[in-house]
Parts: structure tokens; C-alpha cells; sequence
């Protein structure tokens, strides 16, 4: 599992350096950025397998660069896990509606961050064989 392409979009820098330090121990191969459109700047010459997607983002949000993603063949096979900030009643259907593969809160849980991203990476194995 080493050297999993990673996209990390995250605009709160306290929150990427701490996802970036929960996945640490694996050797992803982890890119960031700050808003959707450095991201949509990224994919042109970077494909994750798994992309980290804060909700709440400063111009584009993280559901429209989703269902963005989704719509597109190019990048419609990448495992999207969305992240919110706040927990809302209805978020995590909304998450789901715009095509995200799963859904987590922050504060997020630095001792189990990384293996709940590989059971997303393992989930996906199974179902589409690469
Ligand atoms: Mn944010």
C-alpha cells in the first residue's frame, strides 16, 4: 500500500498539517491544496486514488468541485472521502448526494485517521479490481 497517490483539499492549515501528519506513517504520495481550483489545477497532471475533500472551502465548496469530479470519466473512478467541519443535520446525505464515496466529521482522529483511509482504499480494491 505505499506511495497511494493522495490529494488532500483543505483551506484550514492547522487541519491539512494534521491530516498530513495522521497519514504520515504510510508514505502516501500526498499533494494540497487550498481551494478547488488549485485542486482542479493539480488533477490535470496528478490522479489520486483517494482525494480528502473539505467541505468548506473559500469560493468553489468541496460538494460543487465533487459533483464537478464525478461528472467527469476522467476522474469519476477517484474515491472522494468528504470532511465537515460541522456535523450538520443533512450534511453527510448531501455529501453522499453530490457523489462523495464516504463522509467524515472534524475533529478527526488522529490515532485511527489513517487506517479508516485504508479501509476506503480496500473497500474500493474490491469492487474495482486495477
Ligand atoms: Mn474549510
Amino acid at each position: 500500500m505505499d506511495n497511494i497517490p493522495v490529494l488532500i483539499v483543505e483551506d484550514n492549515k492547522s487541519h491539512l498539517i494534521l491530516e498530513k501528519l495522521a497519514l504520515a506513517e504510510n508514505h502516501y504520495d500526498i499533494r494540497t491544496a487550498s481551494d478547488a481550483n488549485t485542486a482542479l489545477q493539480i488533477l490535470t497532471e496528478f490522479q489520486p486514488r483517494l482525494i480528502l475533500m473539505d467541505l468548506q472551502l473559500p469560493g468553489m465548496s468541496g460538494l460543487q468541485l465533487t459533483k464537478k469530479l464525478k461528472a467527469n470519466p476522467k476522474y469519476r473512478g477517484i474515491i472522494i472521502v468528504a470532511i465537515t467541519a460541522y456535523g450538520m443535520k443533512g450534511d453527510r446525505e448531501m455529501a453522499l448526494q453530490a457523489g462523495c464515496d464516504a463522509y467524515l466529521s472534524k475533529p478527526i482522529d488522529i490515532e485511527t485517521f489513517s487506517e479508516t483511509i485504508n479501509q476506503f482504499l480496500k473497500k474500493e480494491d474490491q469492487t474495482s479490481p486495477v
